[in-house]
């Protein structure tokens, strides 16, 4: 260690008089780190090499402006091993009270919220279906998803759709939880679901790996709350972060055209926050933002970071996987979207050239 009188010898040596050590600019901290070869790290760009590496969507300029925000979460596996089951339990149990009635239609999204230490902490689950939310985000780069739930049949085991669950939460660099699902049922035998687990690369914690397991019944909501609460704890590890004060963007997760209301779009809001009167543009639409909706069908003013919100005003319907993002005014909007629209038109004219097809899909 060295002392402070040490360090203001070394400036008064130098002819430099701090004005009290509490003080240093940061060139004084390189001098005095490189006088006792003490390696300078810039804990921002350090901060922007690591949201790179979790494709988060942010910016240099938010970094002095970070809070947490909540995990947004995908369910995938094998058709028939319980997904929907699980996901509807969980509806029904953990929106907040009072709410429960009030879900009429869905958005493609929802906030659920799970007690912490007698605190209330939000989650979001994506309704969509897995490999859809996956391959979109693999065309863009972008990821929506910070854990991936895999559901996985105790008396059925690993199928196909489970081995591409997995691929594509790895390809993605997307934390795992596996729900060992049906153990309520006859024949359900969850050991050899954790054998054939670790056998495809994915070691239980139980066995001193590091992807956590659940065993539940989703029809009973035996051990639900387990689940929710290792969620939530592989969450915190991710310290999630937005920077809810700026113009918003994120990512289109679901849209269509209603009969009364015109194009609607559900966002999922990755940075910023999104108000109504934003002017948005996403992939080859834009608008101003006319009124938004939460995951209830509740109009809100605005929606902050990894929450769900439908949004009318858009003068089109864009494609899942597209990004939103506010613009200044109206002009830029349209300049964008014809600008992305033109985009689109000359990928089109390569991939006719080209050898075949490309869709979504394709990426997934
Ligand atoms: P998905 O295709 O993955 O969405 O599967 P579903 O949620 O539709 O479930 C398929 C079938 O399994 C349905 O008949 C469910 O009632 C049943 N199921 C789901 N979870 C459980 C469970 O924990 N225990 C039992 N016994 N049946 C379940
Ligand atoms: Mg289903």
């Amino acid at each position: 260690a060295i002392s402070e009188g040490e360090i203001l010898g070394y400036f008064y040596s130098k002819g430099i008089k701090p004005d009290g050590v509490q003080k240093l600019s940061k060139d004084m901290v390189k001098m005095i780190c490189s006088e006792y070869e003490v390696e300078v790290i810039d804990a921002a760009a350090v901060r922007v090499e690591e949201m790179a590496k979790k494709k988060e969507i942010l910016d240099e300029d938010d970094l002095d402006k970070l809070e947490d925000r909540p995990p947004v979460l995908t369910i995938m596996g094998h058709v028939d091993h319980g997904k929907t089951t699980l996901l509807d339990y969980i509806r029904k149990t953990k929106v907040a009270a009072g709410e429960a009635g009030g879900i009429t239609q869905g958005i493609g999204a929802y906030k659920v919220l799970v007690p912490i230490d007698g605190k209330q902490q939000t989650c979001v689950f994506l309704d969509t279906p897995g490999h859809e939310a996956f391959g979109a985000m693999r065309a863009r780069g972008a990821r929506v998803t910070d854990i991936a739930v895999i559901v996985v049949a105790a008396d059925d085991g690993i199928r196909p759709q489970t081995t591409e669950a997995i691929a594509h939460a790895k390809a993605a660099g997307v934390p795992i939880i596996v729900a060992i699902n049906k153990i309520d049922k006859d024949g359900a035998n969850p050991e050899r679901v954790l054998q054939e687990l670790s056998s495809v690369g994915l070691m239980p914690e139980e066995w001193g790996g590091d992807t956590p397991m659940v065993k539940i019944s989703a029809l009973k909501g035996e051990n639900v709350d387990d689940l929710l609460e290792t969620i939530m704890l592989v969450a915190e590890l991710q310290e999630l972060k937005a920077n809810p004060q700026r113009n918003a963007k994120g990512t289109l997760i679901e849209a269509g055209l209603d009969k009364s209301k015109g194009p609607v779009a559900t966002f999922i809001v990755q940075n910023g926050t999104l108000k109504r009167g934003d002017v948005i543009v996403c992939g080859e639409a834009f608008g101003k933002v006319r009124a938004l909706f939460d995951d209830k069908g509740k109009r809100v003013d605005e929606a902050g970071p990894s929450i769900p919100v439908q949004v009318i005003g858009l003068n089109n319907v864009p494609s899942a996987g597209d990004e939103f993002e506010v613009v200044g005014s109206l002009d830029v909007a349209r300049e964008r979207a014809e600008s992305r629209a033109e985009e689109v038109r000359n990928e089109r004219i390569t991939e006719k050239a080209g050898d075949g097809k490309v869709t979504l899909s394709s990426f997934a």
